[in-house]
C-alpha cells in the first residue's frame, strides 16, 4: 500500500504539539506506523515490524481482522451515539456473551458493567467493592499494574508507572495531591529473587498452614490493617507490567485466604483476559485448581483493542446487591454502540477460532524455543509464562541470578535507559525488524496475538538469539 501521507510534516507536528509518553522532548524519536496487519506494524518505508509486544499486550485476535472491522462499519451505519440508560442490541448481547458463552461454566459470574478501558474497569471494580462491603481499603501488591486514573494508580505499585516525571538529571517529580491512602501494598510471589530468602516450594513448609511465605505475609498485612477495613485484594493473574509469573498454587492460596478473611478478590484481567494465557482468563490458566474470583476487570482483548472498551464482571451476591440499589454512576461513553459491536465481533471470532486453544498450542512451541535460547544464552536467568505471555529475566550471572541493574523493578525511569539490558535487546532486535520490549531494566515481556504463526515465532527467535549474543558480548 503506497502511502500518500507527508511523513515529514507528521514528524514536525508530532514533535511540536504532542505531550509524549515515556520520553523527554530532547530525546524525541519515534517509529512511524502507516498501517497494521496480523502481527505486524508497517512503516511508511514499507518495513514490516514483527510485533512481539502485541502493542500493549492487547491485540488478541491480531490486527485488522475483517470480521471486527466490518462489524464496526455496520454499527457506524446504524448509530451515531446512544448513552447508557438506553439499550442497544449490542449492549445486551455482549453482556449475555460474557456471562453465558465465555463464563457460563465458571459458576460465579452474574452481571457486567461496561466502561471506558482498563483503568476505568479497575476504578469501577474498586468502587463496587467499597460500595458493596462499605469498607475503605484495597490490598494491592508490589509491582502490580492497574492503570493510570486516580483510584487505579493507587493500586499500581511500579514506581516508574505512577505518573511521576523524571528529568535529565534523574530528578523525580512526584504528583502532589495524589492520595494513596485507599490502598496498601502486599508482597508478590517473585520467587526468582525472593527478598524473604525463601526458595519455592520450600517456603510452604516453613509455616504451619502450608501457605506460601508471600501469601502468609499478605494475610498478616491485611490483618494488620484489620479485615473490618479491607474491602478487597486486587491481583493480576500474572503481573503484566511487573512481569512476574507466579507459581500455580499462588492464586488458589489467595482464594483460600480471602475466603478465610471474608474480603473480596478482584482479579484484574485487563491484560491477560480473552484467550491470551491458553484459557479464556488468566486466573483459569494460572491456577492448579479451579478458583472463583468475586470481580474481574477486563479491557484490551475484549475488542482486541480495535476500539476502547472495559468491562467489570461481578459474582451473584454483588450482582444482587447492585440490583437492589439505584447506582448513581454513569459515564458518557460507557454504552457507546461502536466498541460494543467491535467486542461482539471480536468474541465471536475468538470463539470460532478457539483463541485459548490456539494460544496454548503456540505457547508450547514458544516454550520449546525459549528452552533452546536458555541452553545457549547464559544471560537468560529465567523464562516463564503461558500461552502468548512470557517473562524473560536477564542476568549478569546465572549462578547467583545477579541482575544487570540492582534497582530492578524499583527504578524511576529517569536513568539512562539506553544502557538497560532490555533496551539493548530491543535495539538489536529492531535491526532484524522484530519488536521486543520490557518495562523494568532486567526483564522482557514477550507477547503476540493468540494466532501467531510458527514462522513468525521462528523469526522472533532468530532476532532474539542475535540480540542476546550481542548483550553477552558488550560489557554492562
Ligand atoms: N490493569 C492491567 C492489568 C493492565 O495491564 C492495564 C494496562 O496495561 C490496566 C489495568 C490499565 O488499562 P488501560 O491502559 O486500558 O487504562
Amino acid at each position: 500500500m503506497a502511502s500518500k501521507i507527508d511523513w515529514n510534516q507528521i514528524k514536525e507536528w508530532d514533535k511540536k504539539y504532542l505531550i509524549h509518553a515515556n520520553i523527554r522532548g530532547d530525546e524525541y524519536g519515534t517509529v512511524f506506523v502507516d498501517h497494521t496487519e496480523g502481527d505486524y506494524l508497517i512503516t511508511p518505508e514499507g518495513r514490516r515490524l514483527l510485533d512481539f509486544c502485541n502493542q500493549l499486550v492487547c491485540v488478541n485476535a491480531g490486527q485488522n481482522v475483517p470480521e471486527i472491522q466490518n462489524a464496526i462499519k455496520d454499527a457506524l451505519d446504524r448509530f451515531g451515539f446512544v448513552w447508557d440508560i438506553y439499550t442497544t442490541d449490542y449492549k445486551a448481547e455482549l453482556a449475555k456473551m460474557l456471562i453465558e458463552d465465555i463464563l457460563g461454566d465458571s459458576g460465579w459470574a452474574s452481571k457486567v458493567r461496561f466502561c471506558l478501558g482498563g483503568s476505568d474497569a479497575v476504578e469501577t471494580a474498586m468502587h463496587i467493592a467499597r460500595l458493596y462491603t462499605r469498607k475503605p481499603l484495597i490490598a494491592s501488591r508490589m509491582y502490580g499494574y492497574h492503570g493510570v486514573s486516580a483510584g487505579a494508580v493507587q493500586a499500581t505499585r511500579i514506581r516508574e508507572s505512577r505518573g511521576i516525571g523524571v528529568d535529565s538529571n534523574e530528578r523525580v517529580d512526584p504528583v502532589p495531591g495524589r492520595n494513596y491512602s485507599g490502598t496498601f501494598v502486599c508482597p508478590v510471589p517473585f520467587c526468582f529473587r525472593c527478598p524473604l530468602g525463601q526458595k519455592y516450594p520450600n517456603c510452604k513448609t516453613t509455616n504451619n498452614k502450608g501457605q506460601l511465605a508471600r501469601v502468609k505475609m499478605t494475610e498478616e498485612i491485611i490483618c494488620n490493617h484489620g479485615v473490618e477495613n479491607v474491602a478487597a485484594i486486587i491481583t493480576e493473574p500474572a503481573l503484566g507490567a511487573g512481569i512476574i509469573v507466579p507459581p500455580d498454587d499462588y492464586l488458589p492460596q489467595i482464594e483460600d485466604m480471602k475466603n478465610r478473611l471474608g474480603i473480596l478478590w478482584i482479579v484484574d484481567e485487563v491484560l491477560m483476559g480473552f484467550g491470551r494465557m491458553g484459557e479464556w482468563f488468566g486466573y483459569q490458566a494460572m491456577s492448579d485448581r479451579p478458583v472463583k474470583p468475586d470481580i474481574i476487570t477486563t479491557a484490551k482483548g475484549i475488542t482486541s483493542s480495535a476500539l476502547p472498551l472495559g468491562a467489570v464482571i461481578v459474582n451473584k451476591d454483588i450482582g444482587d446487591y447492585m440490583d437492589s440499589i439505584r447506582w448513581m454512576h454513569v459515564s458518557t461513553f460507557s454504552g457507546h454502540p461502536l466498541p460494543l459491536a467491535a467486542a461482539i465481533a471480536n468474541l465471536k471470532y475468538l470463539i470460532a477460532h478457539d483463541a485459548p486453544g490456539q494460544s496454548k498450542k503456540a505457547g508450547e512451541y514458544f516454550r520449546a524455543g525459549l528452552q533452546k535460547m536458555y541452553e545457549k544464552h547464559p544471560s537468560i536467568g529465567l523464562f516463564a509464562g503461558k500461552g502468548m505471555f512470557w517473562e524473560v529475566e536477564l542476568v549478569k550471572n546465572r549462578e547467583t541470578n545477579e541482575p544487570f541493574f540492582e534497582a530492578d523493578r524499583n527504578v524511576s525511569g529517569g536513568e539512562d535507559v539506553s544502557k538497560w539490558p532490555n533496551s539493548i535487546i530491543s535495539a538489536k532486535a529492531m535491526e532484524k525488524d522484530v519488536i521486543i520490549k520490557g518495562v523494568a531494566p532486567n526483564s522482557l515481556r514477550i507477547a503476540a496475538s493468540c494466532f501467531v504463526t510458527k514462522e513468525d515465532m521462528d523469526k522472533f527467535f532468530d532476532a532474539f538469539d542475535y540480540a542476546l549474543s550481542y548483550l553477552e558480548k558488550v560489557k554492562l
